[in-house]
């Protein structure tokens, strides 16, 4: 047996060990063995990386965009070239296909890193000039910012939070998910190894409700960033929201892919829907907050829909996250599996028919005891029970009929939810519609997940409040200042 490693935290450029008998164990979900142990850090942790990065802020804020945008390429230099070490590690950490962490995720790490790099560079102040002087508008770093991301996309988050808040000046504590935290950990690692200015980036590993809840409460951090749970989200608002400090939160979705007749009538079209569809409602075994989980079909081709739909599924190999045919790996934990099982039981109850899947899967070899779960598609539910309306992140989907446009979109917002949604349709005044009828913070026609950086990300009601991407996120991690002169 392999020794385990200890992973520590970066506080003010030190790798710095927890407390090795309280660290909770980080586990391969494809064989359920642990395989490392996440330093379990404390509010005291948390303070000294605070104070680590108050340090740091003066010199960082100070240096030229350009400065800034050099680290950060630097950075993203030292990860691209050990990417195939981070993409082996993100695979066993979370138990997704290595081809997926090797082609998408750490490549996106890389490429949130030089997207940010470059809108440093192109971060401009506005100007108003006219009867009422000339006002210009600065944008100043915030100080020292908290960020803190979820196991489902590990470093693919976490830099996408990291990068905008470094690119702008601030300094940042961050807490990735003590479920995955060994790229975060790695990536500190590469700090040290470039020589990154320290405590610019501080990373403190450990629990939600004691790591996570001190670096929200710390009154050095002048805004929170996160990614994760809705009802995690509701205790950092509550926060947040009396202490008047700025939050972004992104959440949970229950996203629907509406499928119109006229998209899948298309012979030369009918592939590609079908393909982005499965890839929708099971890339990275459905734990993805923008997964397709409620496919609506229009009734007239629901059922042959349905059967080339199931065809698909039914050819999905779940296996072991190594092997290159593998599309879908294990659920991250013990406790998600369990959970994810509850919600198929409690889809069975509320009167769902199971079309496939439905079961733990147990693979053959080295992943006999990693926590599987075959892709599952349940048909027979309305939109007001829970199977449709709650979040289940995992390999499962439920498929429901409509009858035209106004019953589309009615089943499409009959959820609290509103992160995305994808709609198939030939039909151009159709598209139109629909998209502005959906409620929700991105919507994609005719595909999924094709994302421009520079675009607003996030969700409306419980998916969320506020939004990343682009300059949004410039200026979430900014104050503006505006400044008006008289010119006569
Ligand atoms: P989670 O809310 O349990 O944990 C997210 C992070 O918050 C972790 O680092 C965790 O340690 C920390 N945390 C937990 N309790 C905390 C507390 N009391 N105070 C501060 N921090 C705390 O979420 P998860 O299970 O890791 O991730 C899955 C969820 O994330 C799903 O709901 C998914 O939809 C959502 N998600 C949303 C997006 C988006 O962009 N909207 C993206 C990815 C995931």
């Amino acid at each position: 047996m392999t020794a385990l490693l200890h992973l520590t935290h970066l506080i003010g450029g030190e790798a710095r060990a927890g407390d090795a008998a309280s660290a909770p164990p980080v586990h391969d979900p494809a064989t359920g063995t642990a395989f490392a142990t996440c330093p379990a850090g404390s509010a005291s942790d948390v303070d000294a990386a605070v104070r680590a990065a108050q340090a740091a802020f003066p010199a960082w804020s100070s240096l030229p965009n350009e400065t800034r945008a050099r680290w950060l390429n630097q950075l993203a230099d030292a990860l691209e070239a050990r990417i195939d070490d981070f993409a082996q590690a993100e695979s066993r950490d979370g138990g997704k296909p290595l081809k997926l962490a090797r082609e998408i995720e750490i490549p996106r790490a890389a490429q949130n890193l030089r997207f940010f790099a470059a809108a440093a560079t192109q971060f401009a102040s506005e100007s108003h000039h006219g009867q009422a002087g000339l006002n210009y508008t600065l944008r100043a770093p915030l100080g020292v910012v908290g960020c803190i991301s979820p196991w489902n996309l590990p470093l693919y988050l976490f830099t996408w939070k990291i990068a905008p808040a470094l690119a702008t000046g601030n300094c940042v504590v961050a807490k990735p998910s003590e479920i995955t935290p060994v790229t975060a950990w790695m990536l500190g690692e590469l700090t040290r190894d470039i020589g990154f200015p320290p405590g610019v980036l501080n990373i403190v590993h450990g629990l939600g409700p004691v790591v996570g809840k001190a670096l929200v409460e710390h009154p050095g951090i002048k805004a929170v960033s996160f990614t994760g749970s809705t009802a995690v989200g509701r205790q950092i608002a509550a926060h947040c929201g009396p202490a008047l400090k700025k939050t972004s939160l992104e959440l949970g979705g229950k996203n629907a892919t509406v499928v119109f007749a006229d998209a899948f009538a298309d012979p030369s079209r009918r592939e590609r829907l079908l393909d982005t569809v499965v890839r929708a409602a099971f890339q990275n075994s459905g734990q993805i907050c923008l997964c397709g989980s409620r496919i609506l079909i229009e009734r007239s081709v629901y059922a042959d829909f349905r059967d080339a739909f199931l065809a698909r599924v039914h050819a999905l190999r779940a296996g072991d996250p190594f092997d290159p045919a593998t599309r879908l790996g294990p659920l991250v934990s013990r406790a998600h599996f369990d959970k994810v099982l509850a919600c198929i039981a409690l889809a069975r109850s509320e009167g769902g028919h199971v079309l496939c899947g439905g079961d733990a899967l147990q693979p053959e070899g080295r992943c006999a005891d990693g926590w599987f779960i075959a892709p599952t598609v349940i048909e027979g539910l309305g939109p007001e029970c829970r199977s449709n309306t709650e979040e289940i992140f995992g390999p499962v989907v439920t498929l429901q009929a409509f009858d035209d446009d106004a019953h589309a979109l009615a089943l499409a917002n009959a959820t609290p939810y509103g992160l995305s949604a994808s709609v198939w349709t030939q039909r151009l005044d159709r598209a139109h519609r629909i998209a502005a009828g959906l409620h929700c913070g991105i919507v994609w026609i005719n595909t999924w997940l094709l994302r421009d950086l520079r675009t607003p990300f996030g969700g409306v009601g419980q998916s969320g409040m506020g939004r990343e991407g682009g300059m949004e996120a410039m200026r979430f991690f900014t104050e503006p200042k505006n400044i008006c002169i008289q010119l006569d």
